[in-house]
This record gives structure tokens, sequence and C-alpha cells, in this order.
């Protein structure tokens, strides 16, 4: 390649979900130039918002971690100190239940924000399980104060781990040699009753989308403890207020997000990462890119040289998700409702497709999402794009095929809705396909999860086999979460400062 190429930035994001909308954001607060190329019309991804007939939808995550105060919780936190830093302000509601789950047997629980009342409310239905509980849980809060006596920053980053290491070295080892177990064999030392565990299961399963057994204890340590302490927030406006709170950082240090520009290849030259080329076939160069896209999408699709190829399998592919959004008549919401609700018929199918029932009523908290006097229901289950695939688009078989699916879906919560199949006024429904077509996700999947036996620090880092090609978002570790993109945003752009001579100050 010509050396004297005109270069677009120093640095050009692909994507603008959280990973790579945080990365470009304290990058550009540092001095150090960023362009961020997005395919759709808004930032976000799967944190966004969308608006239809007078309702505005969170287009996936609607819980909040990241947002408390507490200035002594180091690697927690994240979106107070990022915004503080960006001077960019991103007003939140607390939430006093993280999830409301509705089990098979009549098993009922808020996951209160006051964590004794939880525990106390779990020990209630299991009185012989009360030591273990209060054991487990307690090692969950052991995470959580080691994270809090950390900065952020990356693994990949020796000065990094040298000067954490060497202020906190007790906490270090600690930290590391739990980062190495299993939420649900760590549960299986205290807990023994059959269905305290299916419940430890589906708090894992929750937001990692696997049981416990396969879930790091030091990412249930964040989910499960910080909800006690930080708490569950949710942003004024809805969940797109925390992309477009980024992207109002990054323009105000200077920098540029450029939409409805689709990167089609990652141009890569002797093994090191030069630039991007767009759909309308312009090509920008930079001295380093960041792929927010999956590992899949970024090796197998984005880069073009089969050297760099990566096996579908060498990861298991979490599934992707039918998603419904209803706007609802309000009387249909009681009082005292709380916003998050997870619902498991039967144990037996709680993580087969369709199992679980997520569902979300965020109007609860803000009710200018939505017009006056009524509600929005944001329901969802995993599904894959193989049982979509050989629907046309569009279609009527493949429209009916929807309506089946969320009927079925509304008429299992009215178990705990009565009446909503009838309040229903607007009703938007989102395949796998849709997932995949909007967001550019392999197989619309909610990304790379670890096998059995595969250990959280296998999963892929900010570095990759590319020279100058870096990778933020829910590929990376720690893995899925709108609080764990912001960290593989903060560490990679952590990682890239430094390699620029211009280390990214501590969060404060
Ligand atoms: C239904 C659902 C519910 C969820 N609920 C929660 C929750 O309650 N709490 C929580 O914390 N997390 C939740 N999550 C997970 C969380 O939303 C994601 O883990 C996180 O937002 C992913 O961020 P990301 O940075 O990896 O990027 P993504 O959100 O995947 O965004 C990537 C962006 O890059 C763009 N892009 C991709 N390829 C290209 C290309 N070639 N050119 C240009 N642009 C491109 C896409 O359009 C997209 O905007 C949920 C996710 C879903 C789907």
């Amino acid at each position: 390649m010509n050396e004297s190429v005109a270069l677009s930035a120093d640095v050009i994001v692909v994507g603008s979900g959280i990973g790579g909308l945080t990365a470009a954001a304290l990058l550009q607060e540092r001095g150090i130039s960023t362009l961020v190329f997005e395919k759709n019309r808004y930032a976000g991804g799967s944190c966004s918002s969308f608006q239809r007939g007078g309702y505005r939808f969170d287009a996936g995550a609607s819980v909040f971690y990241g947002f408390g105060e507490n200035s002594t919780s180091g690697t927690l936190n994240l979106h107070t100190r990022i915004f503080r830093k960006l001077g960019v302000e991103v007003r939140t509601i607390a939430d006093p239940v993280q999830i409301h789950y509705h089990l098979p047997n009549g098993f009922s629980i808020p996951a209160f924000y006051d964590r004794l009342a939880f525990l106390d409310a779990l020990a209630a239905r299991f009185p012989h399980e009360a030591e273990g509980i209060k054991l487990f849980y307690r090692e969950l809060d052991e995470v959580y104060e080691i994270l809090s006596a950390m900065p952020a920053g990356s693994l990949e980053d020796v000065t990094h781990l040298f000067s954490v290491g060497a202020a906190s070295p007790l906490k270090t080892i600690a930290l590391a040699m739990k980062s190495f177990r299993s939420m649900g064999k760590t549960a299986r030392r205290y807990i023994h009753d059959e269905e305290l565990l299916r419940f430890i299961d589906i708090e894992a399963y929750s937001w990692a989308v696997q049981d416990a057994v396969a879930t790091p204890l030091v990412n249930a340590g964040i989910c499960l403890a910080d909800r006690h302490f930080g708490g569950i927030n949710y942003p004024v406006g809805g969940s797109g207020a925390i992309p477009e709170a980024l992207c109002k950082g990054i323009e105000k240090f200077g920098g540029r997000i450029c939409y409805q520009s689709e990167v089609t290849e990652i141009l890569v030259d002797n093994g090191e990462a030069r630039g991007v080329r767009l759909a309308d076939g312009s090509k920008h160069y930079a001295k380093a890119v960041i792929s927010n896209a999956t590992v899949w999408d970024t090796f197998n699709r984005l880069v073009t040289d089969s050297r760099y190829r990566v096996d579908e399998k060498k990861f298991l592919r979490a599934p992707s998700w039918f998603q419904l959004f209803l706007g609802v008549d309000g009387s249909v919401i009681p009082e005292g409702f709380y916003v998050h609700h997870i619902l498991v018929d039967d144990w037996k199918s709680y993580n087969q497709p369709g199992g679980t029932i997520y569902f979300s009523a965020p109007t609860i908290l803000d009710p200018s999402l939505a017009p006056a006097g009524k509600h929005i229901v944001h329901a969802f289950v995993t599904g894959e794009v193989e049982e979509w695939q050989n629907y046309e688009r569009g279609s009527s078989a493949y429209l009916a095929a929807k309506e089946e699916v969320a009927a079925g879906v509304i008429a299992r919560t009215e178990s705990i809705l009565p009446g909503l199949s009838k309040a229903v006024e607007l009703k938007v429904l989102a395949t796998p396909l849709t997932h995949e077509r909007y967001l550019n996700r392999f197989k619309g999947s909610y990304g790379p999860l670890m096998k059995p036996g595969q250990n959280i620090l296998q999963k892929p880092q900010n570095t990759t086999p590319i020279k100058n090609l870096f990778a933020a978002g829910d590929s990376t570790f720690p893995g899925q979460g709108v609080i764990a993109v912001t960290y593989s945003g903060v560490s990679c752009a952590s990682y890239i400062a430094r390699k620029f001579g211009k280390p990214l100050d501590e969060l404060l």
C-alpha cells in the first residue's frame, strides 16, 4: 500500500454498539481521533431505541448496571465514570427490583435492590438452606469487592496488570483464582436443594443464557452482587439515551460518526489492518481499526483473508431472539407491578428455544416512552435463524408464523398479566432474521459463549491475530451485557491509547 495515503482518522471503528462507541469516546477524549462507521441510521445496536406509533421501544437491553455512585468501586459504575469524564449527562431512575422471577410450583421472587430483603425472601422459601444461601451470595459479594478495588484496564496491558498487581497483590491473586471457578459449582458447595439450584441456574441464564455451572463466578459477581450496590438504573428516555450520550461525547471532542455506512471489508495488508472499505466502494484509512462486529462477522466476512477464519465451532454460539414490542392499554399493568420479569413454566424446558420469557415494562419508570395512559411491554424468547430462514421476508406465511409465536408468548404471559392479549394496541414483531439483518450479527446470535471446560480468559481479548486490528463488544472479554461491553470498550481504548503513547487517565 502507498504509505502516503491520507488517513481518515487515527482509529476507525466498525459499528456503533456500546463496545465500539465506548472505545471511540475514550480515545477521542484523549486526543486520538476516531471515525465510527455504522450501517444503521442510529447508534447503539442491541442497546438502541426505536420509535413506532408514539412509543419509544428499547431494541434489546433494558436492565442496566454501571450507573451507581460509589466512588470506591474500581471496575464498576463505569457509565457514571465515563459520562463524568466526557462531561455528558445521562439521567437515570433507580429500579427497586432487578428482575421479578415467576417460576414453576408457584415460586415467585423479586431480586430486590435491598440485599437483605432478597436473601430473606429466598430463605423464607428454602428455610433448610438459609445458611447455604448466605454463604453462596457472600462469595459473589467477595468478587464484587475485589473488582471494586481495581481500576478498569486491559488484561493484555502488562503495565496496567503490573500496577494493579503491585497496588493490591492479594486481591489480584484472589481474582485470578475466582476467574477459573464456575458459579454453579460454587453454589453446589453450599446448596443441595434441587429447586434452589434451578433458581441459581435461572439467575445465571437471565443474562448469560447458560446454566450456572457454565457461568464464570467472576461475571456472576458483577451481575448478581452489583444489583445490590450500584443497583439497576433505567436511563430517562430509554436505552438509546446511553449510545446517544456516547455519540455526544465523541462529537464534543471532535470525533465523527457516519450513519448508513456499512463496512464491507477490513483492509489488511501484509498482516496489518490499514482501514476499511464501505458498501459504496470508498476506502478509508487509519493507524488502527476496531471491530465492534462479532468474532464470526469480523474474521469470516469483513477480513477476506481465509488464513484468519474463525471456526464457527470454536465457541458455543448463543441463540438469537424472537421479540415482541407491544404498546398496551395502561390498565393491564397492575399497581405495584415491577419493570423486569422472567417467566419459566417448566424447568425441563427453561433453556430450550422459547422456554423462558423475558419481559419488561419500562414505562412503569419512564411514562414519557408511551402516549398518556399507555404502557410498553417488551417480551422476548430465544430463537434460531434456522427456524425462520425458509420464509420469504414479508410473505403472508412469514407474517402468520410470527403472529403464531407472538400469540403463544402473550398467552403464557397472561399468567402474570391477565388480559394482556386484549390490551395490545400496537405490535411490532422481530424474528432472529430481523436481529441478524439489523445488526449484522452472524445468525442473529447473542454472541459467543464459553464451551464446557473453556475458561472466561479464553474469550477473545481486544487484540487480534492481525496487527493494528482490535476488537470491542460482546465477542470479547468479559462478554454479553451492556456493562460488560462497556468494560471491553474501556480496555480496548486503554490498550490502544498506551500503544499510541497517550495512556488513558484512570476513570474516577
Ligand atoms: C433482546 C436483548 C435483550 C438484552 N437485554 C439486556 C439487558 O437487559 N441488559 C444488558 O446489560 N444487556 C442486555 N442485552 C445484551 C446487550 O444489549 C449486548 O450485549 C450489547 O448491547 C452488545 O453490544 P456490542 O458493543 O457488542 O454491539 P452490538 O449491539 O452488536 O452493536 C454492533 C453495531 O455495529 C453495527 N455494525 C455491525 N457490523 C457493521 C458493519 N459491517 N458496518 C457498519 N456497522 C456495523 C451494527 O449495526 C450495530 O449497531 C440484550 C440483548 C438483546 C438482543
